[in-house]
């Protein structure tokens, strides 16, 4: 697929000024061959408003929207298309409120709901598997920290970590959330994220000592008094610390656990894409996963938007 994407805010603000240029590019997205009728593959169509393409063939209406996360919006695409442009072109996360204000949205629910659509956007099927050389750890969000290294129960959310160390340079990040820090989900974790093969650093707890079993090469690092958690493991500490910075920054702390796994989706999405030269390129790949992802009934939205206060 041709790589056709803005390259910066102006390029952006002259694109996309109205519906027609948005919906253009929704149906390069969707149709880069050009359109094919869903039902019986005919390829002429006529067009009407909003979007919608008629079959010439079977008559079967289309819109280009249908099946995409802006199914079913009435708000303008033009809205839509800033949003997700702030979204993944920015470095920082924008919140709800943040997101309201700069799109003048009128409710603070409809700013939650895109930006909780978004974030399902940012995980990429068939993405490749972290390789070489990675370290795997485990942290906190909420709670008391209490007992040996937090691991013990008391603790709202636990998040599994994985990144890839290139010499002293990190590589590419995974963070997912985890009931318990068992062997048996840190295992699992290691196995969705991180190929075969690979060189795996974690601390001495005892659930990581199945990885040599999975086929990768396992270095357990006991840390000795003198040396602190942090200094064997910098990694994956340092990029805990800026996720928790961030969350204190952009939510203030306030993260529902039950949304938590998006949060992280989002951080993930940004963190490997930090070094890309392209902005643009950014919002290429959240547009695409946008037309092709499995949209989040609006119904179920408004549930969770009701469960987040
Ligand atoms: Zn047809």
């Amino acid at each position: 697929m041709n790589e056709d994407f803005p390259k910066n805010d102006v390029e952006f603000d002259c694109r996309f000024r109205t519906e027609q240029a948005c919906l253009d590019y929704l149906f390069q997205l969707r149709w880069p061959e050009g359109f094919r009728c869903s039902r019986c593959g005919h390829l002429h169509y006529w067009t009407s408003s909003r979007g919608l393409f008629l079959c010439q063939q079977c008559r079967h209406q289309q819109s280009v929207t249908a099946g995409t996360i802006f199914h079913g919006t009435r708000k303008p695409l033009i809205l839509w298309f800033k949003a997700l442009w702030w979204f993944s072109t920015r470095k920082a996360s924008v919140n709800a409120t943040a997101l309201q204000e700069l799109l003048g949205l009128g409710s603070y629910q409809t700013a939650w709901c895109w930006l909780q659509k978004l974030r399902t956007c940012t995980v990429f099927p068939g993405r490749s598997k972290l390789s070489g050389t990675v370290e795997v750890d485990e942290f906190y969000l909420g709670g008391v920290h209490s007992g040996q290294r937090g691991r013990g129960a008391g603790h709202k959310c636990k998040v599994a970590v994985a990144v890839e160390r290139q010499g002293r340079k990190l590589g590419r990040l995974r963070l997912q959330v985890i009931e318990q820090c068992s062997g048996e989900e840190l295992i699992a974790f290691s196995k969705a994220n991180i190929s075969t093969g690979s060189h795996i650093t974690t601390d001495g707890w005892f659930a990581y000592r199945g990885l040599q079993c999975e086929g990768y090469s396992h270095k357990a690092v006991v840390q000795s008094k003198a040396e602190n958690k942090e200094s064997v493991l910098q990694g994956v500490h340092l990029v805990t610390s800026l996720f928790k910075r961030v969350i204190l920054g952009t939510f203030h702390g306030r993260l529902d656990s039950k949304y938590l796994q998006r949060y992280l989706d989002e951080y993930v999405f940004r963190f490997n894409r930090r070094t890309t030269k392209s902005i643009g390129k950014r919002f290429w790949r959240i547009m695409q996963q946008a037309v092709t992802s499995t949209p989040i009934p609006k119904d179920r939205l408004i549930q969770e938007f009701g469960g987040a206060k």
